[in-house]
């Protein structure tokens, strides 16, 4: 390599394929169900994509019809069945509905995508029995509630199957400022080693998926607001994108290691790897697609803000 190839900004971790392509061979999921909680939005949305696109038939599963229904309408667009079930997976009564629609629909689900959860950011000191509980619930409750009714109807069919549970890198380092949230993942996590030891004889894999900074137009307010918080405009919902948010939206990746943020894709790509017949020796593994940035240590770090100051909030009153 010439000294000019090396002068100026790196290049950072190389763009993703293109939209619309896959690693794996066509019909990979011909005649295989998979239920993606979470399915109608964001990452869930992403997921249940690529699945769609290797001939999967889906079942999206969150609370909220309205956008079940528009996203079943546009994974319809892709080419395959395309089933939405209303539920709240904190409750195993509709858990268990939602495996007989399913089951109705097209039959049991070979693959579940866990990927349905609550998050919010507020300083541990401020949040509420009620708050804690919320996130607690349907994070890492929910997760169990449908694992368990996966593994059961798995065990009485002795089909096997594959389990992925979406988490966060916070499991393993904390996440001031998301207490709630990444004590729940850490148990996400641990349930990926727990099942997978348990449901390996019954040939049922667990794996977990960690996704990176993957900015999506269904990210919550209250996440968008962090963002915006560390990089002023970057996620703004309005219109079209800008020259300038295109360039914030370089500040934000500048802030990574791959310098650059993560593609929804990229995640729904390994998603369906691990699911897949080339990973069948893959199982109590939690696979992490974040170009490293979870691992980024400076010899200096920043200086400590409180997490009170992060959020823009002022002392705490009691
Ligand atoms: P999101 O936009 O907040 O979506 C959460 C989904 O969960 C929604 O579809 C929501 O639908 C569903 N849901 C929430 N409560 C539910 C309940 N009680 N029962 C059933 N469904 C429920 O999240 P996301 O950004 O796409 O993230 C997806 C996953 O990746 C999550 O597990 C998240 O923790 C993880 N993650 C994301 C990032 C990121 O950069 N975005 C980073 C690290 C980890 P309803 O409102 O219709 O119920």
């Amino acid at each position: 390599m010439t000294d000019e190839a090396n002068e100026g900004t790196p290049p950072g971790l190389p763009a993703p394929a293109p939209p619309g392509t896959s690693a794996l061979p066509e019909g990979t999921y011909d005649g295989t169900v998979v239920l993606v909680t979470g399915g109608g939005t964001g990452l869930g949305k992403a997921i249940a994509a690529e699945f769609a696109r290797l001939g999967a038939d889906l079942v999206i599963a969150s609370r909220k019809e309205e956008r079940l229904k528009s996203a079943r309408d546009e994974l319809a667009g892709l080419g395959g069945r395309v089933a939405a079930v209303a539920c709240d997976i904190r409750d195993p009564e509709r858990v268990a509905e939602v495996f007989d629609a399913a089951q109705d629909a097209f039959g049991l689900p070979g693959v579940l995508v866990n990927n349905a959860a609550a998050n919010f950011p507020v300083p541990a000191e401020d949040m509420s029995p009620n708050a804690w509980r919320a996130v607690v619930d349907i994070t890492l409750t929910g997760t169990f509630f449908m694992a368990r009714e996966f593994g059961r109807r798995h065990l009485a069919a002795g089909a096997p199957g594959s389990i992925i549970n979406i988490g966060a890198s916070y499991a393993w380092t904390g996440g001031p400022g998301f207490a709630h949230s990444a004590a729940a993942k850490a148990g996400v996590k641990s349930l990926v080693e727990s099942l997978a030891v348990e449901w390996g004889p019954y040939g049922i894999q667990v794996n977990g998926l960690v996704p990176g900074l993957m900015p999506h137009e269904d990210m919550t307010d209250d996440i968008r607001g962090n963002l915006d918080r560390a990089n002023p405009a970057q996620t703004s919902r309005e219109g079209q994108q800008t020259g300038q948010q295109a360039s914030q939206a370089g500040q934000l990746g500048a802030r990574q290691p791959a310098l650059r943020v993560g593609a929804p894709r990229e995640l729904g790509w390994a998603a369906t790897f691990l699911a897949s017949p080339y990973a069948r020796f893959i199982t109590g593994h939690t696979l992490v697609v974040d170009g490293a940035n979870w691992q980024r240590r400076g010899l200096v770090s920043p200086e400590v803000m409180t997490v009170r100051e992060q959020m823009g909030r002022g002392p705490f009153e009691g």
